[in-house]
């Protein structure tokens, strides 16, 4: 098809509703409006081709787009009985961007199109209401000269805001006929001096500049910043459609009205009808944040018969699209129209509780519910709660706009936010009368976001929500004044960088930290992960290293630990000292010793992990980093010997031994108390043991760590250190099975690369194992299997396969032996910038490398399957929780993914969703 031929106008009545790449979302939802018979004004969509079309032919339509347009507003006038610049009777449109990923407030909008000094006498004839055209005039010349002329909007806030305060009147509606026309006046000489030339009277003139605005602001700052943020690709949506609709008015008297509404509570998804109006207002108004809304509840009683039909259209929406829809409506003179609809965005809550209710009534399948929910976003639940026994007075109230509680430090404006967290971590608050879109940047650098004015679908509130970032919007008690940089709340001053906590779920402020407390699992969210576990292949384990972690894990829904860091297990302030032992013993009886001081510690560790686990598997990896890992520097060890040498010339009684107590006491188990160091010749012995930790360091510095003597190397240079943890486990086990707790360990070895190492420490297995038998009479029941970390060990996963009887891939290292990343140093070097240069697409520490790391472990998987049919294969690095990572190891068929405790849900999720996308 040649340019000439190809159609870039649709009319809503021939659009096709599921076109959303084509007419955007809005384009196609309002075709598809019009075809089911709600009443949406009429209108036409210009489509994203032409978008794209323009903006690559350096901002010139294709041809024949004025055409089409022009044909199309004939059409209008047909419909509508009015001219477009017709002086008695003339049509008025909008104009509105709409792309097919939804970006809220991202894109440019004008009303109004088509006034002029002679339709606005038209609209005075038709409507007799002088005061609504000059008010819908003096919006038009803002709006219009904001967007399509690009002057700044505080040229006209300034005049309007003056007449305001010299009339003594807060709300527009409070401004006369008289007030109006001054301001329209005033406006349009503000068009004159900003652009040079007076203001556009032809309304094509109009229409013309204002497509061009909208098509233009798909490569707008905003637009592109949000896409980045939201990593909306072109193949989700490439460029915006221009909407083009005749206008009807929520400002044309008490019997108008104009809102917007959600079929269900976005905020908690209860299905209740949820939404905010103004009489006698435009849309914007509500959005804008400029008038305090009422509830939609209200209109019951105020329009009851308006009530009715919204509460039809709100049923006959949700059943069609099977989904919470977010819709905005417009009462003209008694006759309701609905403006737009879209997918509700709702914060994780809501979705996950209105995904369950809509299966149990019947709008949706099981399956439909769990591809609803992106997988990433069940972190919210995770969000932490202010602690309910924090006895604390709110310091103001708002509303209730999106929950979760956020303790941070206050900013005031957006550039301001992004400069202070560019030179600090602290979290952040931000604190505005009402925010705007241009304020976006702000919110990704807060914790929470606070407004004193606007309503629950408020910018501030709309935008919080999708990131699910708490926020209270219209505290109205706060004062902000963004120039001194602080805002009063009654008596109390908050300045820049005071810490507030706020509660986006009460919608109360305080002043200072409160405590928050972990998040609840909802009953929704069980019932929804345990759809999720019907439909994965995938099971989902936690990685976790002690009782209290394992006990989070179980309670996220994890079958069993797919990894404990046993090396964390020596962590702990009784164990560090005896591990420093070991690692500064001399000989093999010195280290025995102290091996078997650890031994009962490690036992019980694997006793209380065993049999809080019971009966899920518990995959036990034994010692993995480099010893020195548990020793002190040798910088910081010379300095202490330094000054203990000083103190030993010096020491004049016990004033200076507070000063050196630290020194001695705290440095990885060196044991004193400051009775003990009145003796000096205790110093001596401290000085003794440091230089023995710092030959010990010097002699176990190694210039590649991670590469070095660790993992595997280390059991079998030192095999009685894997010995005494391969004893705590089978003893651990045999006790467990003794006392009836069902038990299934698996022991894990780290590091390897050849078969020989995993045949070398199954010696040591099976000579423990037939001791421990014999000493407690019953068979310890247990697995043996390999880590998956080194390129080696996937290159023979056929001979390794031989000897474990499962694998589990340690993808950090995995990773980094792959890309020769350091994984300690990548990702503040250099790898920001491969990201940005699009070098690589992904953090690979983060994201599975699918077509490098990935390619290894298929074939590591089909050579292990070769030699193991059904062998059992699973991930325990950082990816097992990263959903599209995921989806990756669903695809190349492995048994498990392990991942952090928290991120189990997530992970549960993303595996029901990988095996239903495949089957889809
Ligand atoms: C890994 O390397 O992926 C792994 C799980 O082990 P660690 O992170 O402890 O090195
Ligand atoms: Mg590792």
């Amino acid at each position: 098809m040649t340019n000439e031929q190809k159609k870039y106008v649709y009319s809503f009545t021939e659009g096709d509703g599921k076109a959303r790449q084509l007419l955007g979302g809005k384009g196609a939802n309002l075709c598809e409006m019009t075809q089911i018979g709600l009443n949406v004004p009429p209108g036409y969509t210009i489509t994203t081709e032409a978008c794209l079309s323009y903006l690559e032919n350096d901002n010139t339509y294709p041809d024949g787009l004025m055409q089409e347009v022009r044909e199309q507003m004939i059409a209008l006038e047909k419909l509508t009985g009015k001219g477009f610049g017709d002086a008695h009777n003339p049509l008025l449109v909008s104009v509105r961007s709409g792309s097919a990923m939804s970006m809220p407030g991202m894109m440019d909008t004008i009303l109004n199109l088509g006034m002029n000094s002679d339709t606005l006498q038209g609209e005075i004839e038709q409507t007799g209401d002088e005061r609504f055209a000059y008010d819908a005039y003096r919006r038009f010349i803002q709006l219009f000269g904001k967007v399509a002329l690009g002057i700044d909007d505080e040229y006209f806030d300034e005049p309007f805001e003056a007449i305001k305060k010299r009339e003594g009147v807060k709300e527009d509606v409070g401004l006369s006929t008289d007030n109006l026309k001054e301001i329209a006046t005033l406006f349009l000489e503000v068009v004159h001096a900003q652009t040079g030339r007076a203001f556009p009277e032809d309304p094509y003139e109009q229409l013309d500049l204002a497509i061009k605005a909208v098509l233009g602001s798909w490569s707008g700052k905003r637009a592109v910043d949000y896409r980045r943020e939201f990593n909306i690709t072109p193949d989700q949506a490439n460029g915006t459609a221009v909407n083009i609709c005749t206008m009807v008015f929520g400002n044309r008297g008490d019997d108008c009205a104009t809102g917007v509404a959600f079929t269900r509570n976005p905020g908690t998804g209860e299905n209740v009808f949820y939404g905010e109006y103004l009489v006698n207002a435009q849309g914007e108004d509500v959005v804008a944040g400029i008038r305090t809304p009422k509830p939609i509840a209200q209109m019951a009683d105020e329009m009851p018969d308006l009530y009715r039909q919204l509460e039809e259209l709100r049923s006959k929406l949700e059943n069609h699209y099977s989904e919470i829809q977010d819709f905005e409506f417009t009462i003209e003179k008694g006759i309701l129209y609905c403006l737009q609809t879209r997918n509700g965005k709702m914060n994780t809550q809501a979705m996950v509780r209105t995904s369950v209710e809509l299966v149990e009534e019947g709008l949706i399948t099981k399956d439909q519910a769990l591809m609803r929910i992106a997988p990433e976003s069940l972190e919210q639940m995770l969000f932490p709660r202010l602690d309910p026994n924090a006895n604390v007075s709110a310091l103001a109230t708002g509303l209730p706009a999106s929950p979760g509680a956020a303790c941070g430090h206050v900013v005031f404006d957006a550039d301001r936010a992004v400069a202070l967290k560019k030179t600090s971590d602290k979290p952040l608050i931000l604190l505005r009368e009402e925010t705007k879109p241009e304020d976006i940047h702000g919110f990704f650098v807060s914790e929470a976001i606070l407004t004193s004015r606007g309503g629950k679908t408020s910018h501030a509130a709309v935008v919080a929500r999708g990131m699910g970032k708490p926020c209270v919007a219209g505290a109205d008690g706060i004062e902000v004044d963004v120039m001194a940089r602080r805002a009063h709340i009654g008596e109390v001053v908050i300045k820049e960088g005071d810490i507030i906590t706020l509660d986006g779920t009460s919608g109360n402020v305080y002043l200072g930290a409160v405590a928050t407390v972990e998040a609840e699992f909802s009953d929704e969210l069980k019932t929804l992960l345990s759809w999720a576990d019907e439909r994965a292949q995938l099971k989902v384990m936690a990685n976790a290293d002690i009782p209290e972690d394992a006990e989070r894990a179980l309670k996220y829904g994890a079958m069993g630990i797919g990894l404990c860091r046993t090396e964390r297990m020596f962590n702990a302030a009784d164990r560090l000292p005896i591990v420093l032992e070991m690692i500064v013993s001399d000989t093999l009886e010195q280290r025995q010793d102290a091996l078997d001081k650890l031994l009962p510690i490690q036992r019980q560790d694997f006793i209380e992990l065993f049999s809080t686990m019971s009966p899920r598997p518990v995959t036990v990896r034994l010692l993995d980093p480099p010893i020195h890992e548990f020793l002190p520097s040798e910088n910081q060890l010379i300095d202490d010997l330094v000054q203990l040498k000083h103190l030993k010339d010096t020491m004049r009684g016990s004033e200076v031994l507070t000063a050196t107590l630290s020194l001695l006491s705290g440095q990885n188990g060196t044991m004193t108390s400051i009775q003990q160091l009145a003796d000096s010749s205790l110093v001596d012995e401290a000085i003794e043991k440091k230089e023995a930790i710092l030959k010990k360091v010097r002699a176990l510095f190694e210039v590649n760590p991670m590469l070095g003597h660790r993992g595997v190397r280390l059991g079998i240079t030192f095999p009685e250190i894997y010995a005494m943890q391969i004893r705590a486990v089978l003893e651990a086990a045999c006790e467990c099975q003794k006392a009836g707790i069902e038990v299934h360990p698996e022991i894990m070895i780290p590091q390897v690369c050849t078969s020989e190492e995993l045949r070398n420490i199954k010696v040591h297995v099976e000579n423990i194992r037939l001791a421990v038998e014999e000493e407690q009479g019953i068979a310890p029941v247990f697995k043996f299997g390999s880590m998956m970390e080194v390129v080696r060990a996937c290159m023979r996963a056929e001979q390794l396969a031989e000897e474990a009887e499962f694998f589990s891939f340690g993808t950090n290292d995995l990773t980094q032996a792959t890309f020769s990343f350091s994984r300690e140093d990548a990702e503040n070097k250099f790898l920001p910038m491969y990201n940005e240069a699009g070098i690589l697409q992904d953090n690979p520490f983060e994201v599975l490398d699918a077509n490098g790391v990935g390619k290894i472990m298929e074939l590591a998987v089909n050579w292990g399957r070769g030699v193991k049919p059904g062998m059992k294969i699973g991930i325990c690095g950082e990816h097992g929780g990263h959903p599209a990572s995921i989806g990756f190891c669903h695809s190349i068929g492995l048994t498990y993914v392990s991942c952090s405790g928290p991120r189990v849900p997530i992970a549960r999720l993303a595996a029901a969703q990988a095996a239903l996308q495949e089957t889809a």
